[in-house]
């Protein structure tokens, strides 16, 4: 991303943002509410429509000034935000496996079942989603992204809805995969324990700006603003 803006009416809430995901890349967008995350992933996805700057992918651009909008399915992006819904007519495994279309049956099923498992549903192929819980819903939603073995992963605070013991091992399996699959992946989190855990680097936002990218080592032990201190003060 460069020089990213955007803006809703007279408020701008992404004011200037340049940003690098290499492949094999976990880079957690970290901040508190209202910093401009979810509009910037939502900017990167495609569902928001580029107003100022420019968004390229494996040295190709999908969003210019005067280039064409690349619309999300368009763009080999992955996208498991907070409010991912399956669906509600298609089984676990029928979920997982809509996008991977142009693949034969046997392989889908295969890939599918392997992430299933990677993400401890094994077991929940042919059950459909109303009889799951929120926080196994998500992990299915998790698969249903990877599954197409996408360049680029956006996450939205994908493990809102776990309890914490299961946070844990799901945050774990998640990075696995994601390791595995050598997506880039830009994750969106307001929680710097979870950055901490999951970024390779962290972008550290307020108000609309990047305050600090480097490291979560960098960022904790060499904090470029007060901002920076205080948000990781949190962190124990
Ligand atoms: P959170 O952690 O609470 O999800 P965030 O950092 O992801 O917050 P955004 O969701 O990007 O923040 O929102 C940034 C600002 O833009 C907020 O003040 C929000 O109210 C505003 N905003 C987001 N989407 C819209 C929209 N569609 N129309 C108008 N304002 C919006």
């Amino acid at each position: 991303m460069r020089s990213v803006h955007h803006a809703f009416g007279k408020r701008d809430v992404v004011q200037g943002i340049d940003l690098d995901v290499a492949p094999g890349e976990v880079v957690c967008l970290l901040g508190p509410s209202g910093c401009g995350k979810t509009t910037l992933l939502r900017i990167a996805a495609g569902l928001e429509v580029l107003q100022q700057g420019r968004v390229a992918l494996n040295g190709g651009d999908i969003a210019a000034p005067h280039a064409r909008h690349v619309p999300p399915e368009k763009r080999n992006v992955g996208l498991a935000f907070q409010e991912s819904a399956l669906f509600p007519h298609l089984t676990v495994l029928e979920n997982v496996t809509f996008g991977l279309k142009h693949e034969p049956p046997k392989e889908r099923r295969l890939r599918a079942l392997a992430l299933l498992e990677q993400l401890g549903m094994d077991g929940y192929a042919d059950v459909y989603p109303h009889m799951l819980s929120g926080g196994q819903q998500q992990r299915v939603a998790l698969a249903r992204a990877l599954a197409p073995a996408p360049q680029l992963m956006l996450l939205d605070e994908p493990f809102s809805s776990l309890d914490a013991r299961l946070r844990d091992r799901i945050r774990d399996d998640t990075l696995h995969v994601l390791k595995k699959v050598g997506a880039a992946t830009l994750l969106v989190t307001h929680d710097p324990e979870e950055a901490m855990f999951m970024a390779d680097r962290i972008a550290l936002m307020c108000d609309g700006r990047i305050v600090q990218t480097g490291t979560p080592r960098e960022l904790y032990c060499a904090p470029c603003d007060p901002f920076v201190v205080t948000f990781f003060g949190e962190v124990n």
